[in-house]
């Protein structure tokens, strides 16, 4: 089955507003197994959207509109795809009471206007609104052509879709497309597209797309089956094959994320961690309890911004800090041990940099942070230069700490 997307709306066209829509829609008629090879926007003017419906129809089978469905005179999807069609609207009482109920619930007025949102073609299904107004409806054509309007705001469309239009698209496809997200720490795009260029090239099924995003990667496999549990299957062997090339930057799969992972391995290993930090000014510790359930094992976090609060929460020695700097190994490393000593527990993360945009000399640049972790008595510092701004050199210095923590506890 294919399908195409028309989103209908002058203010698109001008940027004002983004097609969220159209994202929205290909990514679900993805997930049904619904192929999209076009999408369109079209300005609400009568000639240009009924032109549209004629050139999708020349290549698909069914056509999704979003927007136009108001009361306004210049909504004219519905009435335009009617026409397309060669049918006729008639008012469907069912529908107008919907209207009416809806405007009674919000407490306002209904208009006269408004009237012309319950007008429908006798034989269509009409997709009721339970957020908005305009009703959606799914309508067919003498030959076979399917045409589903549906509202503009996101806040309509979005349930619309998931409870009108999914189980009736089900009931007319019979495969289904399923992804299986594998997100990567600590390898750049190019880099993991390198490893598995052979398995990113193959255009079989599955099929396997990697996608950057600011702090880590991620690869999405993806199956056509009959069904998710065949999808699965299909999905196992390729998912294998990455894991081999890539398994140490994997940290986790679909929503992961970075903290929940090293939270839950804290857990299940039942060891204690706690945090000194310097340059990301609480960032770790606030990422940490970001997982509920993690106070059985994150027992405290300190903020030791001044060379004072360094030697007096930590024990730094003063002579350490006077010798290699606040931004040092030395004193990373010390940060580490004296909150394993203060805390009394397992894992000591600390950290120390550069955050800028002030504050770098030749020898100590901008984004130079030390990462130091003291765990069951050994203690490791990690040197890194990070680019970017401040913002960008705390965060990254934040995952960075918990991808070696989750690589630490990997070992253990
Ligand atoms: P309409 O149904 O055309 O009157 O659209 C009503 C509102 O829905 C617009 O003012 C936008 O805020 C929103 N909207 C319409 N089309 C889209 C779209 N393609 N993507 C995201 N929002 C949209
Ligand atoms: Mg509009």
């Amino acid at each position: 089955m294919k399908a195409e997307i028309i989103a209908v709306g002058t203010e698109l066209l001008l940027g004002d507003i983004l097609n969220t829509n159209a994202q929205f829609l290909s990514k679900e008629l993805a997930a049904l197994g619904v192929e999209v090879y076009h999408q369109t926007v079209i300005g609400d003017n009568e000639d240009r959207l009924l032109d549209a419906f004629k050139e999708a129809f020349k290549r698909c089978d069914m056509v999704i509109t979003s927007g136009g469905l108001g009361p306004t005179q210049d909504d004219i999807t519905k009435e335009i795809a009617a026409k397309f069609l060669g049918k006729e609207l008639t008012l469907n009482e069912e529908a107008l009471k919907d209207i009416e109920n809806y405007f009674n619930i919000t407490g306002r007025k209904m208009s006269e206007s408004n009237k012309k949102q319950a007008y429908f073609p006798k034989e269509d299904i009409i997709l009721k609104n339970n957020n908005g107004t305009a009703p959606g409806a799914i309508m067919k054509g003498k030959n076979g052509e399917i045409i589903i309007v549906l509202p503009g705001p996101p806040r309509e469309i979005i349930p619309m879709f998931k409870e009108g239009v999914v189980p009736f698209l089900k009931t007319i496809t019979d495969s289904t497309l399923y992804s299986k997200v594998i997100r990567l720490f600590g390898i750049g795009e190019s880099s993991m597209a390198e490893e598995i260029k052979d398995i990113l090239e193959s255009r079989n099924n599955p099929t396997v797309a990697p996608y950057a995003k600011e702090m880590d990667v991620t690869l999405r496999i993806t199956a056509k089956a009959k069904d998710e549990e065949e999808a699965r299957d299909i999905i196992k062997p390729v998912e294998n094959k990455i894991k081999e090339r890539l398994g140490e930057y994997i940290y986790g799969e679909g929503e992961d994320t970075l903290e929940e992972v090293v939270a839950r391995k804290l857990l299940q290993k039942r060891l204690t961690i706690a945090v000194a930090e310097s340059c990301t000014g609480g960032m770790i510790a606030s990422k940490l309890v970001n997982y509920p359930g993690v106070s059985e094992v994150f027992m405290e976090g300190v903020v030791t911004y001044s060379n004072k609060s360094k030697v007096e929460n930590l024990g730094v020695k003063v002579e350490t800090l006077e010798k290699y700097g606040a931004v040092s190994e030395e004193t990373a490393r010390e940060m580490a041990e004296g909150i394993v000593k203060k805390a009394g527990v397992d894992i000591g993360i600390s950290s120390t940099g550069i955050a800028g945009p002030d504050g770098g000399t030749e020898e100590k640049p901008v984004g130079l942070v030390y990462i130091g972790i003291c765990i069951r008595g050994k203690s490791m510092v990690k040197k890194l230069n990070i680019p970017g701004n401040r913002e960008r050199v705390r965060a990254r210095t934040t995952m960075e700490a918990l991808n070696w923590v989750r690589l630490e506890l990997n070992k253990l």
